[in-house]
């Protein structure tokens, strides 16, 4: 056996989902197989490339010890809530305790219909899963926590969206998919019980030191603040907009899950959307945090009949573990961009300094990966004018430099590169690469799609033989919207 499978969430009562197994396809091809994520999990890699492999990774065979099932959830969606939602194109195929103890899911998205599909086909195009499996491994790469991408396969059956496309099945590996919109189910059910059978179980899974605090579920609040904040501090150091922050697409193990309408920003603008149904800028790239604070008093809500027998107390409790997200997230968001101009300790000034900089992008229009990187390059070649190139109205970027090269006057110059280097990526999954490796791979080219998954591994490291994968796109390259078209 590839896997050898737990289920310890089908054990679970049955509320908790419906149990389905995956709507067989025609003609599996492999396209894409995650060896380095293979063994990290214990899975026999060889059982995995095999004809037997291949059938459980498009759902044609269901594995020994595996026993497929839906997950049930609600969900905020654009600030509207669906009491029922649930996993309509996806289906969880068990378990793999990683050596460390890690349990992580392994799941099928595309796998067919379930009982949660509602009017949907159960289907995935293939354009949506490689935009997966390129952008969840370059974010694991780039060090951001996330779900991860096991395998991408060729269904050879077509579904219909705008037009017909081929379909195909990606395989996810999360810590679990557990959302804010699975305690959201049995909040609106008013099932307490179940509710707290998840919360007890969450703890359990991730969250296993809030069981010794004082009260575990105000603990459980707390980490999953704690976890949030921080991620979304991650998402915006590299450019980060992930498009679709409903409850349902955020984890409470704080993985960055579901990438339909996400991209990483070309040129920086605080209000850039991607996702083509996102009008208001819900989304918007400097929204992520008050949102994610949005979601998570929602997530709050659901937990307060555990927090305290006294409502009054319970709403006290979790106000002021919402209010310490701000500081959090704040201040994680502080480090990451000074460290982005290779300050460590950043101070006030410092953040000022961000500001400034920032500021300056948005009037002269300039990338936001490209700043950082050629101002790492600038101070080893001490020459501003790539740097300066980038804007299209260079005077608050020429004064901008003057100040910063002031305050690097006292800072360890070499040191300043270092940190610059591990914190500004050379290369991110540009968004007209992304439509090029899948427009390529609709007319049976995989090949850069292959390649953009290679480079993608080594974000900070200049590649010289890549270098057009470093660039911004051109005028009639620029991907305007990317789609929930899933
Ligand atoms: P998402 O946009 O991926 O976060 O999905 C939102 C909800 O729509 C989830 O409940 C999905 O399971 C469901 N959904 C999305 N696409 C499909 C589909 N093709 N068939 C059935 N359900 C779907
Ligand atoms: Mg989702």
């Amino acid at each position: 056996m590839p896997f050898r499978f737990d289920n310890s969430y089908a054990r679970l009562p049955n509320e908790f989902f419906a149990p389905i197994k995956p709507t067989p396809v025609s003609a599996p091809e492999m396209i894409r197989l995650n060896h380095d994520l293979a063994q990290d999990l214990g899975i026999d890699v060889a059982r995995l490339k095999s004809p037997e492999g291949l059938a459980i990774l498009s759902g044609n065979k269901v594995a020994d010890g595996s026993e497929p099932i839906a997950m049930a959830y609600s969900g905020h969606q654009f600030g509207g809530f669906s009491p029922q939602l649930g996993d309509g194109r996806a289906i969880l195929l068990g378990e793999v305790v990683r050596k460390d103890g890690v349990r992580h899911d392994i799941q099928l998205k595309g796998s067919g219909q379930t009982p949660f599909s509602r009017r949907g086909d159960g289907r995935s195009a293939l354009g949506p899963v490689l935009r997966e499996y390129i952008i969840s491994e370059a974010m694991a790469a780039l060090g951001v926590p996330t779900t991860r991408a096991l395998a991408a396969v060729a269904s050879g059956d077509h579904v219909h969206r705008e037009g017909i496309v081929p379909g195909g099945v990606f395989t996810r590996v999360a810590q679990s998919h557990i959302r804010i919109g699975t305690f959201q189910w049995f909040a609106a059910r008013r099932d307490h019980e179940n509710l707290k059978v998840l919360a007890d179980y969450v703890i359990q899974r991730h969250y296993p030191d809030a069981k010794d605090a004082n009260n575990p579920y105000l603990a459980l609040l707390e980490g999953v603040i704690e976890r949030q904040a921080k991620l979304i501090a991650h998402w915006m150091q590299l450019g980060f907009i992930h498009g679709v922050m409903n409850t349902d697409n955020m984890t409470i193990s704080g993985e960055t899950i579901d990438y339909g309408p996400c991209a990483f920003m070309d040129t920086y603008h605080p209000a850039k959307t991607f996702s083509s149904i996102d009008h208001q800028g819900r989304y918007a790239f400097a929204n992520q945090g008050p949102i994610a604070h949005w979601n998570l008093t929602r997530f709050a809500e659901t937990l307060l009949p555990l927090l305290d027998d006294d409502s009054e107390q319970a709403v006290a409790a979790a106000e002021i573990a919402l209010d310490a997200f701000a500081d959090i997230h704040r201040s994680e968001l502080q480090r990451r961009f000074t460290a982005k101009i290779g300050l460590e300790a950043g101070d006030a000034d410092d953040w000022s300094l961000v500001e400034g900089l920032l500021a300056a992008m948005t009037e002269g229009e300039a990338d936001f990966t490209l700043v950082f990187h050629r101002l790492s390059e600038s101070l080893e070649s001490d020459n501003d004018d790539d740097v300066v190139g980038l804007f299209k109205q260079p005077n608050a970027i020429i004064a901008w430099l003057d100040s910063w090269r002031e305050r690097l006057h006292v800072v360890d110059r070499e040191r300043v590169v270092a940190v610059m280097r591990r914190t500004n990526p050379v290369f991110i999954p540009r968004n007209h690469r992304v439509e090029e490796a899948i427009t390529a791979a609709y007319k049976g080219d995989f090949s850069p799609f292959h390649r953009l998954n290679e480079v993608l591994q080594r974000p900070f490291t200049t590649q010289i033989d890549s270098t057009e994968y470093e660039t911004s796109p051109s005028p009639d390259e620029v991907v305007r919207t990317t789609f929930c078209g899933t």
